[in-house]
């Protein structure tokens, strides 16, 4: 079997050779950064199966080291676990604004976080497997083709829509922010205002004919895609 690759991204040498010891101990391939740039690069060339962010880092926090791992398609399906310091800081990373996978607060016990990792690495990544194809709730959506198909009825899309349907499908469940879903979208329309994702989301409701109700509001939020 192969070995999963762990970046460690943290700037507390101390904590980075604890981890690095027990990761390896445990069999993983350790890779090791000590700011939010060099981890970022590291990450890009190395491409590992998880990366052990920390959140206050120097040059570059790790709310946006996640931030720019899941707008390049390369980086975006890498499973994250951040530790944060403030667990108040926990509802903003996680299933929020910048896409964590998980959280751990510090200070934590090394045992734990291995199980954490783990099972994060056990989980069912769509992603690891095909990582242009996501599919949920009879929705399936291909990247690459360009082609979004719900019940097996092709539907057709705008840009946007497609975007928006791509993030939502590819972490069912999950509750995106109306300032996240339009930092995905941007690109399509730089200038983009909030209430601009609910006319997309709106359009593709419609789309979505009688399954339109799988997209839910999420109060306060935004969007997610319906989970039974
Ligand atoms: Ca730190």
């Amino acid at each position: 079997m192969e070995k999963h690759k762990i970046l460690v991204v943290e700037d507390e040498r101390s904590l980075v050779e604890v981890l690095s010891y027990n990761l390896l101990r445990e069999g993983y391939d350790v890779i090791t950064a000590t700011d939010g740039q060099d981890g970022l690069r590291k990450a890009q060339s190395a491409l590992p199966d998880l990366i052990i962010l920390d959140l206050m880092l120097p040059v570059m926090d790790g709310l946006q080291v996640c931030r720019e791992l899941r707008a390049d398609p390369r980086t975006s399906s890498i499973i994250v676990l951040m530790l944060t310091a403030k667990s108040e800081e926990v509802d903003e990373i996680v299933g929020f604004s910048m896409g964590a996978d998980d959280y751990v607060a510090k200070p934590f016990k090394v045992k734990p976080l291995i199980h954490r990792i783990k099972a994060l690495l056990r989980r069912p990544q769509q992603e690891q497997t095909s990582a242009d194809v996501v599919s949920a709730q009879g929705i399936t959506v291909d990247r690459i083709k360009h082609q979004v198909s719900l019940d097996g009825q092709e539907l057709v899309l705008t840009p946007t829509e497609f975007k928006l349907l791509w993030t939502l499908t590819r972490h069912p469940g999950r509750p995106f922010r109306r300032s996240e879903l339009m930092d995905i979208c941007r690109g399509e329309d730089a200038n983009a205002l909030e209430r601009t994702i609910d006319v997309h989301i709106r359009s593709l409701r419609q789309k979505l004919l009688a399954k339109a109700d799988l997209v839910e509001t999420v109060r306060g939020v935004g969007y997610r895609l319906k989970i039974d």
